[in-house]
């Protein structure tokens, strides 16, 4: 998410001072701008603020650009009344338009190497055939040594040793592979201990090991067991961030989508998400390759699609907007976008923004009853 603010009123705190002194001087609003000085403003302003005398700041607008939000926020968003909006839309932007454009052969080709290469690394380290049966047979793969993998393949490859023949061990993040597969250090950029029987990787050297193979990972479509992969994650939190990046990046390149920040606590909700994504761009995909419109294909396409926008509002909506969006209660995205939004005009008018936030802020208590998060006392 990206938030700016784009443009806003001249002199935003001048402004409001000078509308909210017109109202008890004789003189007119230009004289009162000339004679206003930085210490009057901010104390009209507190006197505003301390009054609740909100009608001054709605001579003031702040317009933002805000990007790479999800649909779901935008409805949330636009529930705020006295605002005005302008949003991209989808029926003149297509976010698959490359894919529209042409099949990617290159790009199928090049997954299809790579889920091969896996395969070959999988079958090399004595994997369970029965799990890839379907793809054994239509790719005609057989276990390959270490040598024979092209380099650019080499991390898929061992990816598929890994998830043949590798263990994550218990107590601090180990992987461990048989004493057999010795032969794959020679061409990974990793040393390996040799303990016993076993060759080991602890700690960082473990983390780095299992993020770069999965680091060329196409999570719809490569090739990998989802339960190693979710008991990684669950081991090792550095392991986790660096595929929680990943996982972002990839969705908001592939599917054109935000990825909630709950989902991408959970590796497993994160897999689940992903594949409703895939769903949903494949079924989209296939309508606009039919002839069904944009505008009525976009009926399958998530909540989660990102788009980008322009708002408008006066002060004393905004006011509104940060009481009610600023406050733990309100849902993880549109917080986070009204929180940004809060910094980036409070660096503009400080005086102005001084009491814009969550109510308890503010005041002290929560106006919230028994739905309070607990960070302030509810008021009786
Ligand atoms: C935590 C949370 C949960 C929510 N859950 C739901 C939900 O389950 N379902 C749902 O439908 N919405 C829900 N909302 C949205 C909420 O009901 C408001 O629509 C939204 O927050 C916009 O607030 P607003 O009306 O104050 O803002 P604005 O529309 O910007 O209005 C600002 C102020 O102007 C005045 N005003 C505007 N229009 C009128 C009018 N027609 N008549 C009189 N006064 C007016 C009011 O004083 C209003 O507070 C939720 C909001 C939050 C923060």
């Amino acid at each position: 998410m990206r938030v700016k603010v784009l443009t806003h009123t001249p002199e935003p705190e001048k402004t409001v001072a000078a509308a909210a002194r017109l109202c008890y001087s004789n003189a007119g609003a230009c004289e009162i701008m000339e004679n206003l000085t930085e210490e009057k403003i901010s104390s009209f302003i507190q006197k505003l603020m301390d009054m609740g005398h909100m009608s001054p700041t709605e001579h003031v607008t702040f317009t933002f650009a805000i990007e790479g939000v999800s649909r779901t926020l935008l409805a949330q968003l636009t529930r705020h009344r006295i605002a005005s909006y302008s949003v991209q839309s989808l029926r003149y932007n297509n976010p698959f338009k490359e894919e529209l454009k042409k099949e990617d052969e290159t790009e199928a080709a090049k997954l299809k190497s790579e889920n091969e290469t896996y395969l070959k690394g999988f079958l090399y380290a004595g994997g369970e055939k029965a799990l890839y049966k379907s793809f054994i047979e239509e790719s005609g793969v057989l276990p390959a040594l270490p040598e024979e993998i092209p380099e650019e393949n080499l991390s898929h490859y061992v990816r598929g040793i890994f998830d043949a023949a590798g263990e994550i061990s218990n107590g601090s993040f180990t992987i461990s592979f048989p004493g057999t597969f010795s032969s794959i250090l020679a061409r990974t950029p990793f040393k390996f201990t040799a303990e016993g029987e076993r060759l080991l990787l602890s700690g960082k050297d473990a983390v780095d090991f299992c993020l770069h193979i999965y680091g060329g990972v196409d999570f719809a479509g490569s090739l990998f067991l989802r339960e190693k992969l979710v008991e990684l994650c669950t081991r090792s939190a550095d392991f986790f961030s660096g595929i929680k990046k990943q996982a972002e990046d990839y969705i908001a390149y592939r599917y054109y989508c935000v990825l909630p920040q709950a989902v991408a606590n959970n590796p497993e909700a994160l897999l689940v998400y992903i594949d409703a994504l895939e769903t949903c761009k494949k079924s989209y995909l296939a309508m606009v390759k039919m002839g069904i419109d944009r505008e009525d294909a976009r009926y399958v396409l998530p909540m989660g699609t990102r788009t980008n926008l322009v708002v408008t509002m006066n002060v004393r909506s905004l006011y509104n907007f940060f009481n009610l969006r600023c406050c733990e209660r309100a849902q993880t995205e549109i917080r986070e976008l009204a929180r940004m939004m809060l910094a980036e005009v409070k660096k503009i008018a400080p005086n102005l923004f001084k009491k814009a936030g969550a109510p308890c802020e503010a005041t002290g208590y929560c106006p919230e009853g028994e739905l309070s998060c607990g960070r302030y006392p509810v008021r009786n």
